[in-house]
Parts: structure tokens; sequence; C-alpha cells
């Protein structure tokens, strides 16, 4: 029914299902019901429960995965999401919104359906969201990563029969280091950077990445971090939270010019290049990312130094995670959707499709630069 793997399956599964109303009716059946999960101009909608997951337009219920911008906007009258998000969704859509957060594995009763959230393993309070009617169960994994991270909860694989995916990274070339190894590179190169009196500035997402470095170096050092403006608050909710991270100190754009020669320094991308960087003469500059995986990316984006350290899993971790929750149909939502549904189909004969979001998957087009 469905032949053509390029396709959107907003559009898919329109024509999939008239087609097989238009079977159903010539042969006298019931039309079946429709999807638990559809992409509408709103979002990722579930009639049968009266809410939309990580809606873009003004919806009524929201259930939010993550607090990154692409999944969480200002756009919905009452927000459901994971207990330990919510202090993050405030500090991003607004301390006043109307918010309830569950516990991990709660269950909900709205509409038809039944729901829980269960840890994403991308960042802090990231959670994959499990929808059940009757026997039928869905999951919607916003982003997610099965890898070992200190700074968020652990990725918890959910059976379902449907399993609605991430596909940021689902090319075989995407193979992650552990963690660790990683934050030993980033280490070892700030103290290159020490003994040649320079500054190391590192890049990383302010929401997720630089937590995840903060935690990661404590193996290493317990020194300070210095750290830009829309980090620190981030990295102060993070402590609240409890996450064991590295001390940090929040550079003053207004403040007197001081001397970062040997200290490690965290920034948003969008920071590299902007008139911040000019109080850090002769620093080295380094990136982390999934994308340093692909060499080229370090010297196209002009960074010295490269870290393969990312929040979303990569092709193998895709594959088990898909594999493990015994799911026959899987719809893709972002990144490199078309390989893997082609992947998911030729190779392991499953029914897979991709559904079109506004996902972005790299958050990086969502990142504040200034301080
Ligand atoms: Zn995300």
């Amino acid at each position: 029914m469905i032949t053509c793997c390029t396709e959107s399956v907003d559009t898919l599964a329109v024509t999939a299902r008239k087609h097989t109303y238009a079977m159903a009716r010539s042969r006298g059946a019931q039309a079946p019901d429709a999807d638990l999960i559809e992409a509408t101009t709103r979002g990722l909608e579930c009639a049968a429960g009266g809410f939309t997951i990580d809606p873009w337009k003004p919806v009524e219920l929201s259930l939010i995965t993550h607090a990154h911008a692409d999944h969480a906007r200002a756009v919905a009258a009452r927000y459901i999401a994971s207990k330990a998000s919510v202090p993050l969704l405030r500090h991003r859509l607004g301390q006043d919104i109307d918010i309830q957060g569950v516990n991990w594995g709660e269950r909900l009763t709205l509409g038809e359906t039944t729901v829980s959230f269960h840890p994403a393993g991308h960042v802090l309070g990231s959670a994959q969201i499990r929808i059940q009617r009757g026997e039928e169960v869905w999951v919607f994994t916003g982003d997610y990563k099965p890898d070992p991270d200190p700074s968020c909860e652990a990725f918890e694989l959910v059976p379902c029969d449907t399993f609605i995916t991430e596909a940021t990274f689902a090319l075989p070339v995407y193979r992650w280091p552990d963690g660790r190894t990683v934050a030993r590179e980033i280490f070892d190169w700030w103290q290159q950077m020490r003994r040649s009196g320079r500054p190391a500035v590192l890049f990383a997402y302010s929401l997720g990445k630089a937590q995840r470095v903060l935690a990661e170096l404590t193996a290493f050092t317990d020194e300070t971090v210095h750290v830009h403006g829309a980090v620190e608050p981030l990295t102060e909710l993070y402590r609240q939270s409890g996450i064991k991270m590295l001390p940090t100190q929040r550079i003053d754009p207004s403040g007197p010019r001081e001397d970062y020669a040997g200290k490690l320094v965290l920034a948003p991308p969008g920071a590299n290049g902007s008139k911040w960087m000019k109080r850090f003469p002769k620093a080295s500059t380094g990136f982390c990312s999934g994308w340093m995986r692909v060499r080229g990316n370090r010297r196209r984006q002009g960074y010295d130094r490269g870290f393969v350290l990312s929040d979303h899993s990569d092709w193998q971790g895709l594959l088990d995670t898909i594999t493990g929750t015994g799911a026959t149909r899987v719809l893709t939502t972002h990144g490199q959707s078309a390989t893997l549904v082609r992947y998911l189909r030729d190779e392991l004969g499953l029914n897979a499709a991709e559904l079109r979001t506004r996902y972005a998957g790299d958050d990086a087009s969502t990142e504040e630069a200034d301080p």
C-alpha cells in the first residue's frame, strides 16, 4: 500500500487511509480506526486523547517531550511534561505557564487513552511518551539516546506496537565513542592550552550538551569552568536537580576584561565568531557535536578541534532500540528519515514510513548567542 519511502507520512497516511477506506467500502466492511497519533498542521495530534505532542501551532493541551526549542514552544493553553523537565520548561516558556509535572511511569487517563512518560536519555527530564488505547500501544521518542550520560536519567526501552523515532544521525557513519573517553580528550586539550597560555573555548549546546560536559569532566578535575550567559541559568537548574557538575562562573559581558589564558570556557555555538569572542585572544576553539564525526565538518565550521559527543542516538543505537521495542510499525520524524525508513523496510522487514514534523534534531538553529 505504501510504496514510496521519500514521501512524508502526513500525505502518505491520508492517501493510505483513503485507499483502505475505499477497499473496505468496496467489500462492504467497516472503515478502520484512525491512527492513534497523526501529524497535523499543529503537531503530533492524538484525537482519542484530546492532546497534541510537541506542537508548533496553538493547541489546548500539549504533552511535551523535552525543553529544546524545536519541541517546546509556547503555543498551548496547558502542558503536561515529566516532573524533571518542569523547571527547564518554565525557564524557556515562561514562569507562569499552566503545567502539570508527572513522575516517570505514572499513568494518566486522557480521553480514551492512558498516557505515561519514560526517560529518553537525551537531556535532563527528556521523555518518551507512551500512549495506550485498548490493547494498542504507541511510543513517541522525541529526541533520545541509549548511551550513558551522568547529566540525565538513563534511557528506558518501552515495548510498543508503533514506535515513532527520531532519525537525526541515522547513517551508518555515525558511531559514538564512549562519553568518558571524549571528556578525557576535552580535558587533555584544555591542559594542552594551559601549557601554551591560551584559553580553550568549547562550543556546546546550552541545554544538555554543556551540562553533560561539566558532569563528565568531574572524573578528571574539580576546577571552575567559565560559562557564557546562556549556559549559566540552565546549568544552575541542573544543579538544583542534583546533577553533579564542575563549578561554573558566568562571564559578565559588562564586567572588566579578565585573563582567560589556561581556562576552559563553555559557550553556545552561536557565540562563535561573535564580538563576545574578542575577550579571548589567541583562543583555541572546539565544538562538541555528533556532526564532528564527519571529516570536514570541523574545518568547514572553523573550529580548531572537534569532539564527537552527541545527545542523540547513533546508527546502531537507533537500530537496537527499534528492534528492542518489538514494534512492527516504525514512523520516523526528523533527520535522515529516508535512509532509516529504507533500511527498516528492506533489511528488517518492518512497516516503516516518514512522518513530517518541524523538529530540527541538532538544536543548533534554536540556540541563543546573546550573553
Ligand atoms: Zn532535543
